[in-house]
């Protein structure tokens, strides 16, 4: 049974769309077989594998809708090694569709059920905000794991995250816990991130990833090629990074059995 991980920070701009898309390719390149919802309507995790979003008949949208079954939405991303569930902008109106209809938090819980025997990880890169999208990711996720930018409002952010993820949990997801906490675009001459830095292993101690994710232009330049950085440059330090990443998450789970 995969692993279901929510890639989750209500803050936009903190990485969690590079680091689903990277981590994805990088533990395909492991050999685990993974698959990447995008579950954000700005689509950017799927431009960022080479899928063109405009172009898509069905989306995620579909399939929380119940109006398509996930394995005739889903694509292979050559790029990546890594099944893909696209979205666009039309996610932006399941909000409202699904206000008013019957289990609305855990379509996605139920639509991945079917498919998870396939897969050895699953991850949702969330939205930017903590709506009924991100419910769902949360809802339907085993864990969590936390990009986030060493900066001074970090820590703040961080709380009302921890709040969401305790009432999911209370509410709908017993099992849900913190998978990890990824430190994006580390600079470690900047004195502020250190401090943050050293604040974060204060709070959370071991949740934290040995992993840093340092600031790379290969990161940033690979979703214009509708690449992963491993598949665009793949000695960079960025790609290095998530592989390094990959190695940590496999290791952990290897550790807790
Ligand atoms: P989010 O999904 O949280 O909104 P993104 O992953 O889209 O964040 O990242 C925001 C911007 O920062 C993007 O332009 C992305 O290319 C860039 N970026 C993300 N991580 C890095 C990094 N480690 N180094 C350099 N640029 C990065
Ligand atoms: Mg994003």
């Amino acid at each position: 049974m995969a692993k279901i991980l929510a890639v989750t920070n209500q803050k936009g701009g903190v990485g969690k769309t590079t680091s689903a898309v990277n981590l994805a390719a990088s533990l395909a390149a492991l050999g685990q077989r993974v698959l990447l919802v995008d579950l954000d309507p700005q689509g950017n995790a799927t431009m960022g594998c080479g899928v063109d979003k405009r172009s898509l008949r069905h989306t995620v949208y579909h399939v929380l809708l119940e109006l398509a079954p996930l394995p005739e939405v889903r694509q292979h991303s050559d790029s990546g090694k890594f099944d893909l569930l696209p979205a666009n902008r039309e996610l932006a109106g399941a909000e409202v569709e699904l206000v008013d209809q019957p289990q609305r938090e855990i379509r996605l819980k139920k639509a991945l059920s079917a498919v998870t025997v396939e897969y050895d990880y699953v991850l949702i890169d969330c939205p930017p905000a903590l709506n009924l999208l991100t419910v769902n990711g949360l809802t339907a996720a085993d864990a969590v794991m936390i990009p986030m930018q060493c900066e001074y409002y970090a820590l703040e952010g961080l709380s009302d995250l921890v709040n969401t993820i305790k009432k999911v949990r209370a509410n709908l997801n017993p099992r849900l816990e913190i998978e990890g906490l990824l430190r994006t675009m580390f600079d470690p001459r900047n004195t502020l991130a250190q401090q943050v830095s050293d604040q974060l292993k204060q709070h959370f101690g071991s949740k934290v990833y040995d992993t840093v994710i340092p600031r790379n232009i290969r990161l940033a330049e690979a979703p214009s090629h509708g690449r992963p950085v491993l598949s665009y440059d793949r000695n960079s330090r960025g790609a290095l990074a998530y592989h390094g990443l990959a190695a940590e998450i496999l290791q952990r789970s290897i550790d807790l059995k």
